[in-house]
């Protein structure tokens, strides 16, 4: 069985840029190559699921996605790191062109892009996470029946601080203010369970 952090990606491996699309445009969050090292030292998948509306909107293509991960692995790999799968949804129920105008499984908070990840992987629900830096991320963790991260960055710091000052309960599992200390929290936790 395969032990998976499911990753999102804007906000979360790299800085939020209004509809990333173009390679130049990519920065990765300080931290981030040394998280995933560290997971996949101890045997974790690393998966991005990310929800790509700017494809429905017609801002930028499929192509352009597939692109933007392959040079992000670049990256990644120059420090040692890698991401051993991306799925995105291209869709939008109300914003989408043509074929991508749709109601769909895959756009978070649904599950379908897990489901895609179920097809490569044999995922070990009880040992694997959901880490992101919206409600939406830790909602389709939770849908999907795994453990949830909010991280510090992207808008993770900003809805953490408005829920505390509603005094709400926490929406997620735990709160990170980094990738590595999520990293970190999840090795530690792995020991003690
Ligand atoms: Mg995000
Ligand atoms: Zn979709």
């Amino acid at each position: 069985m395969d032990k998976v952090i499911f990753l999102d990606r804007d906000g979360t491996i790299n800085e939020e840029v209004h509809y990333l699309h173009r390679p130049e445009d990519l920065k990765i969050l300080p931290g981030v190559p040394q998280a995933i090292r560290l997971w996949r030292q101890a045997g974790y998948k690393i998966i991005v699921i990310t929800n790509q509306a700017g494809v429905a909107r017609g801002y930028y293509t499929c192509q352009d996605v597939e692109n933007l991960h392959r040079h992000m692995n670049r990256m990644l790999e120059k420090e040692g790191a890698r991401i051993d799968a991306f799925y995105y949804c291209p869709h939008h129920p109300e914003y989408g062109i043509g074929i991508y105008k749709k109601v769909c499984r895959c756009r978070k908070p649904g599950v379908g892009m897990f489901e895609m990840a179920e097809r490569d992987f044999a995922v070990d629900k009880a040992r694997s996470y959901m880490i992101g830096d919206k409600a939406l991320d830790i909602q389709a963790g939770k849908n999907y029946g795994v453990y949830s991260i909010l991280v510090g960055t992207g808008y993770g710091a900003g809805l953490r601080a408005e829920a505390v000052e509603k005094g709400e309960q926490p929406f997620y599992d735990f709160y990170a203010e980094t990738l590595v200390d999520a990293a970190e929290f999840i090795l530690k936790r792995e020991r003690e369970l």
